[in-house]
């Protein structure tokens, strides 16, 4: 049976801590550094299999009891919250407000840190952006047990580095986050999407269209044929903007409810992926988006592999996901999809390879230009290369 990279990322059986506190997190990396040991972060465990497999490692920092409320401040729209809580346990406190992602599409679980760790987002973001723009401050403790502060009163300043940017998508390579501060917004009274079927060269086009209306969107995404695209607000007022987008688009449906529910979370099952696929998630210039789909159909009828694709027009980030065929043509379809991506300025991560596909096609793909600085920043925060070592291999 073939497996993910997941089974190669297991932290079952290594010894474990499980710090309460930023005492103890603190303690905690320091005492891994004295012993020399190789540090693996992990939350929930939801996105372990994201980038290259880690190498064996001494000892796992769990996060999951880092998960204290530290301060709920309604007034100002601001929470300060414990690295380790979990991401729907924060929503579910939040009365009458919310942390502005799609918290129905994050897997269970899945924390605080893991999230601004993997620095990815969901539909929302062509709104709200991403986790990292709603961190207003954040803590961390370093490879050597420094703590440090950016946003807020700060304990260290480590040469100047805006903490957030640089965690945001690091892995658990620059150190244990295990404070954030977050900004949080009204929760809205309503939803409804307008549902319109079409392809998604005309999906990119009717997507230019209502973002440039005054109708605000809040998620605009091209999935199983169809152009999805979400209004939140009062009751009266989703509905309204829904129906003058179909007027606007000239067609579609408006989707409330269950249905409404059902389109997004199927958009969010290709995201996560299940054993035995490669899944892929791309940042393009949207008006490329159709270029890359139709490569994307060439690559996989040339190898042997079906492949989906989900895109958030909006703002350009697809995902892709791969299932059957064999690793090697999941591997050329990544190494074939990924280089035209990268030629045209944009950026893939692999979320989760089917057994045997990095045999054919690394993690990561050409170093970009930026690997040079992450270099250094890695060798500044972590000489020894101790914390999920390998995760950026072989760029650092
Ligand atoms: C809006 C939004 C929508 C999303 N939608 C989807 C979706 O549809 N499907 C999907 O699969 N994923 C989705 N994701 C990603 C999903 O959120 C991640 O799976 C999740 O964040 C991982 O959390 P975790 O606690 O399980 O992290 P883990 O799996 O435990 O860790 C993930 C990585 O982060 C590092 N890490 C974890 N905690 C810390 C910490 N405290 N300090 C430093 N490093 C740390 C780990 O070392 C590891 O490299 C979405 C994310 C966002 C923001």
């Amino acid at each position: 049976m073939s497996s993910s990279v997941s089974d190669r990322t297991s932290t079952d059986g290594l010894p474990t801590v499980r710090p309460a506190d930023l005492a103890q997190a603190r303690d905690t990396m320091r005492d891994a550094a004295r012993a020399g040991h190789r540090v693996l972060v992990r939350g929930a465990g939801t996105a372990q299999s994201w980038g290259a497999p880690v190498e064996p490692v001494d000892v796992v920092v769990d996060t999951t009891g880092l998960d204290r409320l530290v301060a709920y401040n309604p007034a100002d729209m601001t929470v300060a919250v414990g690295a380790g809580m979990a991401m729907a346990d924060l929503q579910d406190r939040l009365e009458g407000q919310r942390v502005a992602l799609d918290a129905a599409r994050i897997p269970a679980g899945a924390t605080v840190g893991g999230l601004l760790a993997t620095g990815d987002g969901g539909p929302l973001r062509a709104s709200y952006g991403t986790l990292r723009d709603l961190v207003i401050g954040v803590t961390v403790v370093l490879a050597d047990g420094t703590v440090a502060r950016s946003g807020g009163h700060v304990i260290k300043n480590v040469a100047g580095y805006d903490l957030t940017k640089l965690f945001a998508g690091s892995l658990g390579s620059f150190g244990l986050v295990v404070e954030v501060v977050l900004r949080v917004h009204p929760r809205p009274e309503a939803s409804r999407t307008l549902a319109v079927p079409c392809p998604v060269t005309e999906a990119v086009r009717a997507a230019g269209v209502v973002l440039s209306s005054p109708l605000e969107p809040v998620a605009v995404d091209w999935h199983d044929d169809r152009l999805l695209v979400r209004f939140e607000g009062t009751t009266a007022g989703a509905v309204a903007r829904a129906d003058k987008a179909r007027e606007l688009l000239g067609s579609g449906e408006v989707l409330g409810g269950d249905t409404e529910e059902a389109a997004w979370s199927g958009l969010a099952a290709l995201v996560r992926g299940e054993e035995g696929q490669t899944v892929l998630r791309a940042g393009t210039r949207p008006d490329q988006l159709p270029e890359f789909a139709g490569l994307l159909g060439t690559l996989a009828e040339r190898h042997g592999v079906s492949a989906a694709l989900t895109a958030g027009v909006g703002v350009g980030v697809t995902t892709v996901a791969l299932t059957g065929g064999s690793p090697a043509g999941h591997g050329a379809v990544l190494d074939g999809w990924r280089a035209r991506v990268l030629a045209a300025g944009g950026s893939v991560t692999v979320h989760r390879a089917a057994e045997g596909t990095f045999e054919v096609a690394p993690a990561w793909g050409p170093a970009p230009a930026t690997a040079p600085l992450l270099r250094s920043i890695k060798q500044r925060l972590d000489a020894d290369h101790r914390l999920a070592p390998g995760r950026f291999a072989p760029w650092f």
